[in-house]
């Protein structure tokens, strides 16, 4: 008889297999998460699981940034404190709260759900461009701030939206150099982001 491994009940595996599928999370991670929830008080594992199943049904995508909300227009959107005619372009989500905390930005964003990537068969289309380009319609917005992530991924797609908003008489600037080449937004620290906000010049 050949030799059985022993495997994890089903319902431990299962919870093993979720947590692998997770960014950045391998199969020791994803083992020693899922023991570390069956060790953990039943209150509190109902209330992990209470709060994913949340995230999916209470946030939606703000009709006007397109940015993640449980309102909408979103927080910022609505507020009476941002300056309306200064738009920041950001990849994702994440992007937002790192300018968010240099606390040097008060205009409102635009969220495009990822970047122009051939590669990976992401084109204008499946990012939220036009979304973008129906806000600047109405002529209250003077300047886009492009601030899409340091490589190559970012530059293109910051490159093609400069296209599309210059001959709309809009100021279109970028993030001054200085970022981490490569890096993504998220990552880098409210000083750097908020001289690189700071030093944005036209493109
Ligand atoms: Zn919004």
């Amino acid at each position: 008889m050949s030799p059985k491994y022993v495997t994890p009940a089903g319902p431990v595996s299962r919870l093993i297999e979720e947590f692998h599928r997770l960014p950045g999370i391998g199969p020791k991670s994803a083992a020693r998460l899922a023991y570390y929830i069956l060790r953990m008080p039943e209150a509190g594992a109902r209330s992990l699981a209470e709060a994913i199943i949340d995230v999916k049904e209470k946030i939606v995508l703000c009709s006007v940034c397109q940015n993640l909300t449980d309102v909408d227009p979103c927080s910022i959107c609505q507020s009476p404190e941002r300056d309306r005619s200064l738009v920041c372009v950001v990849e994702e989500p994440l992007d937002i709260l790192a300018l968010e905390r240099t606390g040097q930005f008060k205009g409102l964003y635009h969220v495009l759900h990822g970047a122009i990537s051939p590669m990976d068969g992401i084109g204008p289309d499946d990012l939220k461009m036009s979304q973008l380009l129906g806000r600047l319609k109405d002529g209250s917005v003077r300047e886009v701030i492009l601030a899409t992530n340091p490589n190559l991924e970012g530059e293109a797609t910051a490159m093609y939206l400069q296209r599309l908003i210059s001959p709309l008489g809009i100021r279109v600037t970028s993030l001054a150099r200085g970022l981490p080449v490569g890096g993504d937004l998220e990552y880098a620290d409210e000083v750097t982001l908020g001289r690189a906000l700071e030093g944005r010049r036209e493109v």
